[in-house]
């Protein structure tokens, strides 16, 4: 039985349909999924013409629910690991960074975090047997702390041209939190000119943190959090891409969780976020990444070492 076009959709004319597309709602089960709220906003039309949609939406998909395991075992065949070039943190990880999934890396300043995501932007280019992704790569970068010096200085090490390293990582400055929300639409659209297979969010949670500040705000920096979680997720799914987002740890305790050690987003990010790695510097120059709550995989650690190289054993 073939799916119905969006557009067949009741409600849909070719002006919401093109809406939609744009915003990444590009079959019916992203739209039987996604809250009245969402769509009404994205779309700009009513709540209740959104419900309706989604009602229509709901129907038409095979929503079905339950999925024998053989056919989960299917589409986690499509997925796919991205080497971190550190065979320790790759055993860590079971063979590497999962595609369709959030990975975490929260620490204090200058942990690594930041060191790591350049290596998986060199690394996303790389063929599938050289542990790549053969893809391209989006960055969201909140800090300012891209430096395509560093990506030229990681690529050479590894005999890849930098210019072309460079060439297949798209960079984008988020200038405060809904400027990175709306970004992660635009990687939507961008997915679908370009092989786009790791998105980096470096940092997650610095703009939310400094946005809103204190106990009343809590529950929106939560709440806008999460949505923009479900995003990234969302087009991790998509795309069958890594998305890598980082976390500093407060030096000052949060104004809620208190411990100076949590990362801020406590167990909002906790609980999207597929894989959580606490990062954290140990002697002689060498890092240890601690793989916390994972689905599949035992709490253990790596060491690894970040060098003019990049990241290493
Ligand atoms: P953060 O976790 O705050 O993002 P970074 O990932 O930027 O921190 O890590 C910064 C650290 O990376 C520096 O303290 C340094 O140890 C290391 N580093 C950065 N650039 C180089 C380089 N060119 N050569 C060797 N080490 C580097
Ligand atoms: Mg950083």
């Amino acid at each position: 039985m073939a799916e119905k076009e969006i557009e067949e959709l009741p409600g849909v004319g070719p002006a919401t349909a093109e809406k939609l597309r744009d915003a990444g709602y590009t079959d019916l089960m992203s739209i039987a999924v996604e809250s009245p709220k969402n769509l009404a906003e994205t779309c700009e039309i009513g709540e209740a013409a959104a419900a309706k949609i989604i009602a229509a939406a709901k129907e038409a998909a095979d929503v079905g629910g339950f999925e024998p395991g053989d056919v989960i075992l299917e589409r986690r065949q499509n997925m796919k690991k991205l080497t971190s070039s550190s065979k320790a943190f790759d055993e860590l990880m079971g063979g590497g960074f999962e595609t369709q999934a959030i990975t975490e890396f929260f620490g204090e300043f200058g942990s690594g975090k930041t060191q790591i995501c350049f290596q998986l932007a060199v690394n996303a280019g790389l063929p599938y047997e050289k542990g790549g992704l053969e893809g391209e790569v989006i960055v969201i970068d909140t800090e300012n702390t891209f430096r395509p010096e560093r990506i030229s200085q990681i690529a050479r090490s590894m005999d890849v041209d930098p210019i072309e390293a460079l060439h297949k990582i798209h960079v984008a400055r988020a200038f405060n939190s809904s400027h990175q929300m709306l970004l992660v639409e635009k990687a939507v659209e961008m997915s679908h000119t370009i092989p786009v297979r790791l998105l980096i969010v470096d940092s997650l949670t610095a703009h939310f943190r400094a946005e809103y500040v204190g106990r009343g705000a809590l529950a929106e920096r939560q709440q806008l959090l999460n949505k923009h979680l479900h995003d990234l997720l969302r087009f991790g799914d998509l795309t069958n891409s890594v998305v890598a987002v980082t976390n500093q740890v407060s030096a000052k305790p949060d104004a809620f969780f208190g411990d100076p050690t949590r990362p801020i987003g406590g167990h909002i990010v906790g609980h999207a976020a597929t894989y959580r790695l606490y990062l954290r510097k140990s002697k002689g120059g060498k890092r240890i990444a601690r793989l916390i709550d994972s689905p599949n995989l035992p709490e253990a650690e790596a060491v690894f070492t970040v060098s003019e190289e990049g990241i290493r054993d």
